[in-house]
């Protein structure tokens, strides 16, 4: 049950009233430390990394390591390449082993976020059992390489996400709501509960079809999660908090051990604050012991 794709997971956490973190990785030493994590809160897990890393580390490594892990865990495991804007390498990544593909043709016209979407969702779906998320509207700030500015950014026509759904074939959904890449500029980001609320009505309400992801995790205030769950939100990406969790821990411990030599401590360093900020995350998404 180790190696699964997101929709599987995602259906029982919609169904259940949980959501499933999907926790962003960039190095080996992450990826262990987010696995770690969720096996100690018997969480379900969704990996994920954005196109950079996964060609920098290598995809294949990186489906290798993947594999290994989730193998010998007693949790469901996902690897989910996150917003990736060229349908070649989303099917490259398909066939590399990735069990969840974003394809993220929001910045298009609609009828082309449509077609390309389609071609993604069948390539991955008869190259195995992978699902496929698609993202309508564009939540702003920076995601790898992708850019949105705030005025750019529209959010999701609720009139438009069945037929969406519909045509583009996604298992999993990502309507944008108002959440941003980055940290949030201020204290109380402007959220559109409302919309993520009619769309899920729309979408699940004869039963959970498609599940909901909301982008952009990193500092948003816990009532507000608690209540995009309620909402029927079942994905949380988190990355930001990741990358800085990682920089900030290499460098606290080096600061303080300048004299020594002993990589091994740093990854500790690093693990020891990775676990930490997913098991906070598992404790506000309603994850633990789900698995
Ligand atoms: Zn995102």
């Amino acid at each position: 049950m180790s190696i699964v794709n997101a929709k599987e997971i995602l259906v029982e956490a919609t169904k259940g009233k949980y959501a499933v973190g999907a926790f962003n990785i960039t190095n080996l030493i992450q990826m262990e430390a987010v696995v770690e994590a969720a096996i100690d809160k018997r969480a379900p897990l969704i990996i994920q990394t954005s196109v950079k890393p996964s060609k920098f580390l290598g995809r294949d490594v990186l489906v290798s390591i993947y594999r290994t892990l989730a193998q010998s865990a007693p949790i469901p495991i996902c690897l989910h390449l996150d917003h990736c804007t060229d349908v070649d390498y989303c099917k490259v990544c398909a066939d590399a082993g990735y069990t969840n593909i974003m394809i993220d043709a929001s910045k298009q016209s609609y009828e082309e976020n449509i077609r390309l979407t389609r071609e993604v969702a069948d390539y991955s779906h008869s190259a195995g059992d992978i699902s496929v998320e698609g993202e309508l509207g564009t939540v702003s700030g920076v995601e790898d390489q992708v850019k949105v500015a705030e005025d750019e950014a529209a959010l999701a026509n609720p009139e438009q996400v069945a037929e969406f759904i519909e045509r583009s074939g996604v298992d999993i959904f990502a309507p944008a709501i108002g959440t941003a890449h980055g940290v949030y500029k201020t204290k109380n980001p402007k959220i559109d509960f409302e919309r993520l609320g009619k769309i899920a009505k729309i979408v699940n309400g004869n039963g959970v079809k498609t599940p909901l992801v909301v982008h952009g995790g990193t500092g948003l205030p816990a009532d507000y999660i608690t209540k995009l769950i309620e909402m029927g939100g079942s994905k949380f990406n988190v990355s930001t908090e990741l990358k800085h969790a990682l920089i900030d821990s290499t460098f606290g411990y080096i600061s303080e051990h300048r004299e020594e030599y002993d990589p091994g401590k740093v990854d500790i360093a690093v693990k020891d604050a990775i676990r930490k900020a997913v098991g906070n995350w598992i404790d506000i998404l309603g994850s633990e012991g789900k698995a």
